[in-house]
């Protein structure tokens, strides 16, 4: 690594002023919104934000997270044209640079590479990383997205998009119920300050808080409180077990949406090839570690 090369953990690596602006800018709407919901009361409003809630949270982790990075299933091109519509308006980056991120997480876990590692510290594996410039990354293949016109179509037009969807949609659906600015607050940016505290907590909390029900050796852990923040992103040590499976609760009782839909949508002819580990083996990893 060269004098000028970042690395990961505070203090360490590059401060990126522009990332680090628009997230406290981001948290400052986000709390008008709740001020503007609270002051002057819509159910429209509150019902837009719930469900750009529901979209953009369902197209981190039922897209970007199970389909984008694993491939943990296929899916119809207008599904996958939703996820990337409403991932950019997440404002997480484009699929392209957050599945290279996950990808590396997943070979590199707990190491060095890990962009998000928790051993940099719980701060920083929850947003430090994200306004850093971190070290730089092994090479990690991500020539299957590369290869998708849509992934690419999305990484070429990612800001227009992610405009968009979070801010010009909600603005002109809160026009028809005047509540405009109301919608745009809520819908657009307090759901988006929720949406990346949702996913952050999977880097952080469930590395540091849970249960290693499924493998020892990484610090990914399951939580079921955090599966009810995530669509059912919390059972993350089966997920690091089990990288491939469309499923992260796989118990009937476990809260995953993600799962849920991806299923439902199975049944429709959206999605396809849907990627589950033989219950045998995940019993067997089950018992080693018990
Ligand atoms: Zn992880
Ligand atoms: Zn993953």
């Amino acid at each position: 690594m060269t004098a000028t090369a970042a690395t990961n953990g505070w203090g360490k690596s590059q401060l990126v002023w522009s990332s680090l602006i628009f997230i406290i800018v981001a948290h400052i709407l986000a709390i008008a919104g709740i001020v503007h919901i609270v002051t002057d009361f819509s159910w429209w409003t509150l019902g837009l934000g719930f469900l750009w809630y529901l979209f953009s949270g369902l197209s981190i982790t039922a897209g970007y997270h199970r389909l984008f990075s694993h491939k943990s299933y296929e899916a119809h091109a207008l599904v996958k044209l939703f996820f990337l519509a409403f991932g950019a308006a997440c404002a997480q980056n484009t699929a392209l640079k957050w599945c290279a991120d996950h990808r590396v997480h997943h070979k590199f876990a707990d190491q060095d590479s890990d962009p998000y590692s928790v051993r940099d510290g719980f701060w920083w594996a929850h947003i430090g990383w994200v306004f850093h410039k971190g070290c730089e990354r092994p090479h990690v293949s991500c020539s299957d997205l590369e290869a998708d016109p849509l992934v690419q179509w999305q990484a070429k037009h990612y800001i227009a998009i992610a405009l968009f969807v979070a801010v010009v949609i909600p603005g002109a659906l809160g026009f028809f119920w005047d509540d405009a600015l109301g919608a745009i607050l809520f819908a657009g940016f307090t759901r988006l300050v929720w949406t990346w505290h949702a996913t952050f907590s999977i880097n952080s909390v469930t590395h540091r808080f849970g249960k290693k029900t499924y493998c020892k050796n990484e610090s990914g852990m399951d939580s079921g409180l955090v599966a009810l923040l995530t669509m059912g992103e919390g059972y993350h040590n089966f997920h690091h077990r089990f990288q491939t499976d469309y499923r992260n609760g796989i118990k009937w009782y476990h809260y995953d949406p993600s799962k849920w839909l991806v299923f439902m949508m199975s049944k429709i002819g959206l999605t396809r090839k849907l990627v589950r580990v033989p219950q045998k083996v995940i019993d067997n990893a089950r018992a080693e570690v018990s």
